[in-house]
């Protein structure tokens, strides 16, 4: 347990990871682009540097959890890289949602030092980041997944080996086309429920319990029924999952016709200006083309 860790990306979800591997007793280093989210871990115990690459130096285990594969090849890069301060035997660990064929690229970078990648995506939204009740899926050397797993466990509860390296982002998108399918589903049999004027609150009860229950029922229904559009994911980032599966279905020839089609309806909302609502408000493009309101 006595490795250093270090913390890159403290935004929804890794200021709850960053904080709950603090509070779990690790040695945690950080740093983030914008400085005052850094300054909040700080003022918790954890130490803010001012690079990514003084992360690298000063740790045996580095975290990433930015938005999108750009950025994870912007703190990967450069003169203040977490590669310029990468040593041999040292892991990188990207919990962000990013293309797996760059994810590929980058583990092999990180191997050309003597270092080691994984490719660990999570799934549990910001309830799970604070709560420390996330599902990490991992792509990488099984070696290197035992040596995670007791820094993991500060801020997961499902934590699978999932396969070589890249495998754990191709099963995060996995988990992304079920989360847009579901989120069409919980929209279309709230707004139905609404044009048959029945008690939303009370529908929800009836029916979370059941065979129809999901994590995005429980959790956004409540939000959606009285039009509380914060985000836990927004929109945009949802988005931003959805053109890698996409992206990732055209190379692999699967046929992904529903997501594909939530897609569409996100764009939609992202003309709007919505970008910024979390992605519960999908019911938005359907109220657009019904007429019907939610919650009213
Ligand atoms: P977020 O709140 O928007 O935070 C993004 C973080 O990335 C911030 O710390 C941001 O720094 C940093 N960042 C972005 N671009 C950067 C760049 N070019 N250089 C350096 N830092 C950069 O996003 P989030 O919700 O925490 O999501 C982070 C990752 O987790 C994404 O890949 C997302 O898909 C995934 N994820 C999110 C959820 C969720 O429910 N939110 C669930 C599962 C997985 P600043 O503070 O300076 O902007």
């Amino acid at each position: 347990m006595s490795e250093r860790i270090g913390f890159i990306g403290l935004g929804i979800m890794g200021s709850g990871m960053a904080r709950n591997l603090v509070e779990k007793g690790h040695d945690v280093t950080v740093w983030n682009r914008t400085t005052s989210r850094a300054d909040e871990l700080a003022a918790v115990g954890a130490t803010a540097v001012d690079s990514p690459k003084a992360v690298a130096e000063s740790c045996d285990i580095t975290m990433i959890c930015v938005s999108d594969t750009p950025d994870v090849e912007a703190v990967l890069h450069g003169g203040q890289g977490v590669l310029s301060g990468l040593g041999e035997g040292q892991l990188v660990i990207d919990h962000s949602t990013i293309s797996p064929s760059a994810t590929l690229r980058f583990a092999e970078e990180v191997g050309d030092l003597g270092a080691f990648w994984l490719d660990a995506p999570v799934s549990g939204g910001s309830e799970g980041a604070a709560r420390g009740t996330l599902s990490i899926m991992i792509g990488g050397d099984a070696d290197q997944f035992e040596r995670s797993v007791p820094f993991l466990e500060a801020f997961g509860t499902t934590i699978t080996h999932v396969g070589p390296t890249g495998a754990g982002q191709l099963v995060k998108l996995v988990n992304q086309i079920l989360v847009v399918g579901t989120q069409l589903a919980v929209s279309e049999a709230l707004l139905f429920a609404e044009a048959g004027g029945l008690d939303l609150e009370k529908t929800l009860s009836a029916v979370a319990g059941g065979a129809a229950g999901s994590w995005m029922l429980s959790n956004r229904g409540p939000q959606m029924i009285v039009r509380d559009w914060r985000p836990g994911f927004t929109i945009d980032l949802q988005q931003k999952d959805l053109r890698l599966v996409l992206e990732a279905a055209d190379e692999l020839g699967a046929p992904v016709v529903g997501t594909g089609l939530v897609f569409q309806m996100y764009r939609a909302l992202q003309r709007r200006g919505l970008g910024g609502d979390g992605n519960h408000a999908l019911v938005k493009a359907l109220e657009e083309m019904s007429g019907i309101t939610l919650g009213t």
